[in-house]
């Protein structure tokens, strides 16, 4: 399978990791958009929020876990956001499931 968040998660390509437990990783955005930039990704291959299963709602759990304690130890105390671009809409590049953890400053306007 051609997938490079898997090729990270197996170590087989390099990451600035932040964070990892039995469920998901969490590394540094190779193009950070804010001082803070986060990937959190599960370690099960999921391609999308679409392709999510009543047995992934743990895992899904999980990951906010993840970014409460990332948040933590980088010392997001001011708040941070979480985005999941899902599908062509949303401009989803990488097929693995995956959300970006983005703080370190005021960040810009809302979308919603
Ligand atoms: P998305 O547009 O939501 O699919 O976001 C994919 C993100 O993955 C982008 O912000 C990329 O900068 C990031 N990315 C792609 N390849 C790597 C990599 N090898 N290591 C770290 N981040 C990556
Ligand atoms: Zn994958």
């Amino acid at each position: 399978m051609d997938c490079v968040f898997c090729e990270i998660i197996k170590g087989n390509i390099p990451s600035t990791k932040v964070y990892e437990d039995e469920y998901v990783v969490a590394f540094n955005d190779l193009n950070p958009q804010t001082p803070v930039h986060v990937l959190i990704v599960p370690k099960k291959h999921i391609a999308s929020a679409f392709d999510l299963e009543q047995e992934d709602a743990e895992l899904v759990g999980r990951v906010f876990l993840a970014a409460k304690e990332i948040a933590k130890n980088l010392g997001l105390d001011n708040g941070f956001r979480i985005i999941n671009n899902c599908g062509e809409d949303a401009g989803q590049t990488v097929k693995h499931l995956h959300f970006h953890l983005l703080g370190g400053k005021t960040l810009g306007e809302k979308i919603i």
